[in-house]
This record gives structure tokens, sequence and C-alpha cells, in this order.
């Protein structure tokens, strides 16, 4: 019976050591003209060491459930300790060794020591019990068994694709920072959220890293994340925020460093976050901007007199757009029509009424203010751009 392991092998006829170091090795147990051996092969002993089961002075197996027991030889003197990496094999060695012991006829298979020792290998990488699981290059489907999983690590990995069973875990916790996502094509990218849309991972995701993947749209998927506490963003390539990130009631901690904003939905101007990280971003410049503000906003007036406020409703499919996301439905993306997924990244809640309203009946209008946060970084004045949506009944109003 071959076990790997770690193996630390004490000379005991040898004055006191102070730290065995245990070595990467192979424990073989086998008949030699009638006599049963244990060889052991690691660095130290690479054409193997052997000891004769006969002279197995003493055996402690108190922790052998741990996969730990200990040999000792009365010739040569030597003490042994095994950490084994299948416990089960050693519970099996060991209940060999017993039956050796007590001089029966043990059947032994004729396996020869492997010239290279093994290296360690995780053999609970895919503990379905586990409660956190780091991927090492890519994303493995076993991860979906994992039914207790709550912190889930993806980075710098090759995600071409990411399982919409993802989202049928109960992770509080998920990081995708780093890697390589969906980049063939837009539809790629589109569906690579569709596990956002699952109801498991809406009730139990917190915290959500997407640092560094060349990210240039937030999907609208992320307001289905409903108890999200902490998002980053950082080191993508984003020039807007969704308004509907605003749906996020419980949000208090966003990263956003290093992109290319330009204004932040106004409806986060209000929110007191703990965290607010807005450096390095082309925020719109106060001075520059103040002045085309008033144009802008007679514009907006202007625009709004044209449409008059009865056509605002009269689209049944952004009628429905609105109701979904007022009602807080949770859809798949790719169970509307194609044709339909801008809509829901341009659709907003008016500034003034609080309506839902799609794009084709808002206007906007940037107005500058201090963010509320306990720690804010940015790089510029505190002051930054905002941008308010208003239906055309509200800014008519104005
Ligand atoms: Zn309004």
């Amino acid at each position: 019976m071959l076990i790997n392991g770690s193996i630390s092998i004490q000379d005991q006829s040898m004055p006191v050591q102070n730290q065995i170091r245990p070595l990467r090795s192979c424990l073989l147990s086998k008949k030699v003209n009638g006599n049963y051996v244990l060889c052991i092969k690691n660095s130290m002993y690479p054409n193997c060491i052997n000891y004769n089961v006969k002279n197995l002075e003493a055996v402690h197996a108190k922790f052998a459930k741990e996969g730990k027991i200990t040999l000792r030889f009365k010739q040569p003197k030597h003490q042994i300790s095994v950490k084994a990496d299948d416990t089960k094999m050693l519970l099996m060695f060991l209940r060999q060794l017993e039956d050796i012991i007590k001089g029966k006829d043990v059947k032994i298979g004729t396996r020869l020591i492997p010239n290279k020792v093994p290296a360690k290998k995780d053999v609970n990488r895919f503990d379905p019990a586990a409660r956190e699981f780091k991927a090492v290059d890519r994303f493995d489907r076993r991860v979906l068994n994992m039914r207790q999983l709550n912190s889930l690590i993806l980075e710098n990995c090759v995600l071409p694709t990411l399982p919409e069973q993802i989202g049928d875990l109960p992770i509080s916790f998920l990081s995708l920072a780093g890697s390589k996502l969906a980049t063939s094509s837009q539809y790629d990218q589109d569906i690579f959220w569709d596990w956002m849309s699952k109801t498991t991972i809406g009730n139990t995701l917190k915290n959500l890293n997407i640092d560094s993947v060349n990210l240039t749209i937030v999907p609208f998927e992320i307001m289905f994340l409903r108890n999200l506490q902490s998002l980053s963003l950082t080191k993508n390539k984003l020039t807007h925020l969704p308004d509907c990130i605003g749906e996020l009631d419980k949000l208090h901690s966003l990263s956003l460093s290093d992109n290319k904003l330009r204004f932040m939905p106004a409806r986060l101007s209000l929110k007191e976050f703990l965290l607010l990280d807005l450096a390095q971003n082309n925020f719109l410049n106060y001075q520059q901007d103040i002045d085309i503000l008033d144009k802008f906003h007679e514009n907006c007036k202007n625009v709004a007199r044209e449409w008059g406020t009865p056509l605002s409703y009269k689209n049944l499919v952004s009628l429905s757009i609105c109701s979904i996301i007022r009602d807080h439905v949770t859809f798949s993306r790719k169970n509307i029509p194609r044709t339909l997924w801008h809509l829901f990244d341009t659709v907003g809640r008016c500034g003034t009424c609080k309506k839902i309203v799609p794009y084709e009946c808002f206007t906007s209008l940037i107005y500058f203010r201090d963010p509320q946060a306990r720690e804010y970084k940015c790089s510029i004045s505190k002051t930054i751009p905002w941008l308010q949506l208003l239906c055309f009944k509200c800014v008519v109003l104005l």
C-alpha cells in the first residue's frame, strides 16, 4: 500500500535534535523474502530507507482520523511521523499494519515505489461543504456543487463565460478582480451577467469586486443585487454609472477610482456613504461648465414643451419597463428581446417626482455639490458634478 504525505524521521540514537523538518515522502508497505517491510522515499533518502515491521516498537494512532500517525522502530532507532494526504488510505494502511503485527498472512500488492515523490495535492479543493473557494486560473463547474459557499474568489482568471447557476449559490462575497472577461462580442459581454438575475444571489451577495476587468458599462442587472453593501469597480473604463444603481438601498461603500467618469448619478448625491472613492476620473470641471448650465436648463424646458406631458406614457414598451423596475420584478436578460436591452441601461428615476421614467420621457441637468461620505477620496476638489434626471412633467414645472 502506498501513502503519500509529509514525513519526518527522527533518529533517536542521536542527541536531541531541535526541529525535524517534514519532507514530501512516499511510504510503501511491501514483502521482501517473507518479511514485511516499510519503505520510505524522500529527498533525504532518494534511494529509500527500509524498516522491517518486526522491529516496530510502537504505533501512535490517536490522531489517525486527522491523517496523522507516528511509528517508532527499535532498529534503527527511528521515530517516524506521518501526515498523509489521504486520511482514508492511512486508515487502511493502519488496518493492514495491525494484521501484519498480529501475524496474519497479509497479501500485499506488488506496487513499486514511484520514481518521483508526488507534490502535495489539495484533495479537498472541491469539498462540497467548503465556505470559501479561490480559483487558480479559470472557473471550474464543480464549484456549482458547493452549496454552502460564502465567498467565491475568481481573481486573475480567464472567464469567457460565467454560468448563471453561480446565482444559485448563497455567496455573500464575490470577486472577479483582474480576470479576463468575455470580450469577443457585445452579446457575450451582455449575457455574462445573467447570474445576477437569480433570486438566491440577489438575497445573499453583499460584497462585489469587479476591479481591473476593462468594464465599459455597468450591467443593469446590478439593480437585482438588492442587498449589495459594497461595490468596487476601480481601474475600469466607465464613463458613467447607470441610474438604476440608485435602486441599491443598502450600498454604503463604492470604489470607482481610476475610471473615466464625467459625472455621478444624482440619486447617489444624498446617500451617506461609509466609503466613496472617486479618485482618478475625468469629472466635468465646475468653473468650465457652470456657464453652460443655464443654457442647458433652458433647452430642457424647450424639449419638454415640444413633447408635452401627455405624450410621456403612451409607449407600451416603456410603460412595461417602468413597471418592471418599479415593482422590483427580477428577470433574465435572455428572456426579453435583444432590441429592448439598451432601454434598461437608460431608464431612470425622476429627481423631482421620483417616478421611473423611460429615456424618451426625461431630460437631464448637471449640478455640483459635495458628496456625503465618512471616508472620501477624490483627486479634484470635493465638489463633483451630478447628473439629475427630470421627467418632462417636472421639467415644465421648473
Ligand atoms: Zn418627475
